[in-house]
């Protein structure tokens, strides 16, 4: 068992990421670390407090010391965990059109990046650890042992999003969601600082008509080639 084993996996929004991130962390019992939450979270609090979300100078002290806590699943409503700001339950709250609108803003600031890497880095250090956003295998983890960018067409991703919405009782309009997922991708991938793109050593992996059961056999298979003969993998099923 490889105890540092680390895993960096980004691509655009919608396309798979954070559920093919913790279904393989789950095979190598790793820890799973969503960053997008750590920047819809920024997000929030500057929405909740009505602050600038281009305002680097007020934003990042708000990156770097905000109460941020994710903890097990405290309700059965379909959640993989709960996620508290200064213990107020956010998880779904975070999940807003809203959010989804703005957070690119406040993502492009290069001191809320500072900071929110620097926390990253913390969280990761020694450990297993899968970690999922738009910049790992580029800027925060660029040593990852291995670096996946996971896409899918933009009309499935905005499908998945209209039915995640959907299942929560939600309005949603694909159509919709299709034009705020290009222009957070266009912003994402456009800014100055740590912008999307895949890293040049990361395995493309197309979403649109896998399985998450054989995205994650694929990448198991990734991972244990790449650790060549030296190591064995243990996994679990998941
Ligand atoms: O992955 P998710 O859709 O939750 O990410 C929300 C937003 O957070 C992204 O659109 C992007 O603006 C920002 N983000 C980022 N860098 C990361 C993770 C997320 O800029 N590593």
């Amino acid at each position: 068992m490889n105890a540092h084993l680390v895993i960096a996996i980004d691509g655009p929004a919608g396309a798979g990421k954070s559920v093919f991130g913790a279904a393989l962390a789950r095979a190598l019992q790793s820890l799973c670390i969503d960053s997008g939450i750590v920047y819809r979270a920024v997000t929030w609090i500057a929405l909740a407090h009505g602050l600038d979300p281009e305002d680097d100078a007020t934003l990042s002290p708000v990156a770097s010391s905000m109460n941020l806590q994710i903890v097990p699943p405290t309700v059965q409503d379909g959640r993989q965990f709960t996620i508290l700001i200064d213990s107020q339950d956010v998880t779904w709250g975070l999940r807003t059109p809203e959010i989804d609108r703005t957070v690119s803003r406040p993502s492009a600031l290069p001191g809320v990046r500072r900071a929110v890497t620097e926390q990253l880095r913390h969280l990761a250090r020694d450990t297993r650890v899968v970690m999922v956003g738009r910049d790992i295998g580029t800027v925060v983890l660029p040593d990852a042992d291995v670096k996946f960018y996971v896409t899918a067409n933009p009309e499935t991703r905005a499908r998945r999003r209209a039915d995640e919405l959907q299942a929560r009782g939600q309005e949603a309009d694909v159509a919709d969601i299709l034009r705020s997922i290009i222009e957070r991708d266009t912003r994402d991938s456009g800014r100055a600082t740590a912008p999307l793109r895949p890293a040049h050593d990361a395995v493309h992996l197309e979403t649109d008509n896998l399985t998450i059961d054989a995205e994650v056999a694929f990448a198991l298979d990734v991972v244990q080639r790449s650790l060549r003969s030296t190591t064995t993998l243990e996994t679990k099923d998941v």
